[in-house]
């Protein structure tokens, strides 16, 4: 690993040089990272950010939409005066504003099953801030068949989820279908631009997702794998709970059925 820092680096990340459990050896790790963020919205935003700051060297940006007004409440990356811009470049230009030195990989487009396995072997690890059903199930399933740690995170009203899938590691993480065996029916949970949300809540949720990519890459501290992270913000209150591997799964069991995305491709 690459352990030459310039005058300018060892300024920016001394903070994070100081902390034992990150160092010199941490911030090369970090810099030599190759991490995949889908989608610049309101998860993305936070994530995208720290993670510029923080000195990841690569981030690649997955969103095809275009900022819009509704968009500000809650998408702190991007700007009024962005408004109509792809988020992508939109996002860019506020990760280049706090990290000049961060590679940007933008994807303008749609992660769909084609995008999945061009893009996901490309990176280390995959960031879900996605806000529909059939994109996360597609991105847990493309990343547990590709070998990717995907670290997902999701919010509703005033309440947020994290865990980290790395199933294909093999037991005893489960994998986000020992979680939710299939997508729901639609309509059955509203998304945030049916019910709402509290824009503050989806930034806690996209700040916890970096700071799990951040130990996962610096190999520290206590993963998720297995747990999920439960927060209501009314309450103010954390709780986590077990998740097993289920034997039975489709996707992680012994008798799996979901070998590949074709289901994806209709
Ligand atoms: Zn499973």
């Amino acid at each position: 690993m690459d352990l030459d820092f310039t005058e300018d680096e060892l300024h920016r990340y001394s903070r994070h040089i100081l902390l034992k459990e990150v160092g010199a050896i941490g911030q090369a790790r970090l810099r030599a990272a190759r991490v995949l963020v889908v989608g610049a919205g309101g998860l993305g935003s936070p994530l995208a950010l720290y993670l510029a700051a923080a000195g990841v060297g690569t981030i690649g940006l997955v969103d095809h939409d275009r900022l819009e007004l509704s968009n500000l409440q809650r998408q702190i990356a991007h700007s009024t005066a962005r408004i109509g811009q792809n988020k992508t470049d939109s996002a860019a230009v506020a990760m280049t504003a706090i990290n000049p030195e961060t590679r940007l990989e933008l994807h303008t487009r749609r992660m769909d099953a084609v995008a999945a396995r061009e893009l996901i072997p490309q990176y280390d690890l995959v960031c879900d801030g996605t806000d529909n059903f059939p994109t996360r199930f597609l991105l847990g399933d493309a990343c547990h068949l590709l070998g990717k740690p995907l670290v997902s995170a999701a919010v509703l009203r005033f309440e947020g989820q994290l865990s980290l899938f790395r199933a294909h590691e093999g037991a005893p993480h489960p994998c986000h279908r020992c979680l939710n065996p299939e997508i729901p029916p639609e309509g059955m949970i509203p998304s945030c631009s049916e019910a709402g949300v509290l824009g503050v809540v989806v930034g806690v949720m996209g700040t916890l997702q970096a700071t799990e990519v951040l130990k996962l890459i610096l190999g520290i501290g206590e993963g998720m794998s297995g747990r999920l992270l439960l927060w209501d913000a009314l309450d103010a209150r954390f709780r986590t709970v077990k998740l097993r591997r289920d034997p039975d799964c489709a996707l992680c069991g012994e008798h799996a059925t979901i070998h590949d995305l074709s289901a994806y491709d209709a």
